[in-house]
């Protein structure tokens, strides 16, 4: 009852406001008009980063590399539902859990909250499939100086199991707001198997070329290129 009458007033508050990316246009997508949601910069593909499939809505490219940027670093968390509606692009495979990308606890205190894990709980709610976080991550370190395995090994002893939980599910899907080298995935993909999951699928917001990584967001991602 109170998610219809939630329901219709955010139909009203809609109609009532414009477009919140052209301040012009009427809302039909997520808060955005037509134009603009046709002209974001649109992958809706499967690509693969360090031998990893991983559906991506976007190319890390603008308007959406600025709204994931507002969105993470300056807490602008209105962006969320063109975000949660861009992961709903990809045709997405049937699973019993969702797993965000875990942040350590480091970035949580700098941060205030993980992004992926409130992408991963809308999207929960939408699929209603549980959200599940059975993985911590260590300290983020920065990656520079350090050699082409050195990064991955250094990448991989991030992510622990967390505590012995009897919940197990066979399928997941990993939500992630950007891609750069995919290592960070591979490395939460082989703790989940670990811990006994068959399929692990991964979604993305947006997939970035590594140059496309500004400087800001370079500081945040231990996904430094593996050259
Ligand atoms: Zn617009």
């Amino acid at each position: 009852m109170f998610k219809l009458l939630g329901r219709s007033a955010q139909q009203l508050f809609d109609y009532f406001t414009p477009c919140s990316m052209c301040d012009i246009g009427m809302k039909r997508h997520f808060g955005v008009c037509q134009s603009c949601w046709q002209q974001l910069p649109w992958l809706k593909q499967t690509i693969e980063r360090s031998q990893q499939q991983i559906m991506v809505a976007c190319h890390y490219q603008y308007p959406i590399d600025r709204i994931i940027q507002q969105f993470k670093y300056e807490q602008k968390l209105h962006h969320q539902r063109l975000l949660n509606g861009l992961l709903l692009q990809p045709r997405l495979p049937k699973v019993h859990a969702i797993v965000p990308m875990p942040i350590s606890t480091d970035r949580l205190v700098e941060r205030g909250f993980n992004q992926s894990l409130l992408l991963a709980q809308a999207l929960s709610e939408h699929l209603n499939i549980p959200v599940w976080q059975p993985v911590q991550r260590l300290a983020q370190h920065s990656q520079k100086g350090l050699s082409r395995l050195e990064r991955l090994e250094n990448i991989e002893q991030q992510f622990v199991a967390a505590a012995p939980n009897q919940i197990r599910y066979r399928k997941v899907l990993i939500v992630d707001d950007v891609v750069t080298t995919g290592s960070s995935i591979t490395a939460l993909s082989q703790v989940l198997q670990q811990l006994g999951c068959q399929q692990v699928y991964s979604l993305c917001l947006a997939a970035a070329q590594h140059q496309e990584i500004n400087s800001n967001a370079a500081a945040d991602t231990t996904e430094s290129p593996l050259l």
